[in-house]
């Protein structure tokens, strides 16, 4: 008898077509942009950006509301541009990188605060700080063939009509085309993966009730309630 496992790829929409983009693996930089960094305790000018993960099924498209974590009373909200890939491979030049993204999208890197912040003081990994259910709500991907070569525009967040978030994609340290050089140094880069590449500063707390407004210039809005 043959065995069935109900098992569901996670997949995202492209906006203007019917495709559904397959999520591989969601890869996230962390002190991308400086006065983020310098918010977070750190020195941009002597600490290099660096990586870790979400699962591929923490990220999913938003459809009106999205639960409040469980084991958390710091949830904080991380706007970021996020990169779809459509090629891969390993020690890509900065050219194969660019021609490696298939499409942006506006995200959220959704951080459990205080349980990063206990993970840090006591050297543990920072798993269920970062890669919970719903970490990574994300507008739909718009294709790079529509927006161009993204290297400016302004990236915001807004809880509830109050601006938190703004900064600039001209302030991230590490550009998108050398994210993706750099991270294919460590890992094969694959057609379907994703990745988070940094917030600007302003993060602050997100309550149930909230309505978050995500938005990057050139890319669109992501708008959701806390729930
Ligand atoms: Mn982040």
């Amino acid at each position: 008898m043959k065995t069935v496992f109900d098992l569901k790829q996670t997949t995202l929409p492209v906006q203007g077509t019917d495709a559904r983009f397959p999520v591989n693996r969601v890869y996230c930089v962390g002190r991308n942009y400086a006065e983020h960094a310098k918010e977070m305790g750190a020195d941009p000018s002597r600490e290099a950006p660096f990586f870790f993960g979400k699962p591929a099924d923490a990220v999913f498209v938003p459809t009106g509301e999205v639960p409040y974590p469980t084991r958390t009373s710091d949830l904080h909200h991380e706007v970021e541009l996020v990169v779809a890939l459509h090629k891969g491979g390993s020690s890509l030049t900065l050219e194969q990188a660019r021609e490696a993204v298939y499409a942006y999208a506006v995200g959220i890197d959704f951080t459990r605060r205080d349980l990063q912040a206990d993970a840090k003081k006591q050297g543990r990994p920072w798993d269920t700080a970062k890669g919970f259910d719903f970490s990574g709500p994300v507008s739909e991907l718009v294709p790079v063939s529509k927006t161009g070569w993204l290297e400016k525009g302004a990236i915001t967040l807004s809880l509830s009509d109050h601006p938190k978030q703004r900064g600039d994609l001209s302030d991230m340290i590490w550009k998108v085309d050398e994210i993706i050089a750099e991270l294919s140094a460590y890992y094969t880069l694959k057609a379907g993966d994703v990745i988070f590449t940094g917030t600007p500063a302003g993060v602050s707390a997100v309550n149930k009730g909230d309505e978050v407004d995500a938005r990057i210039d050139g890319v669109g809005r992501l708008v959701f309630r806390m729930v």
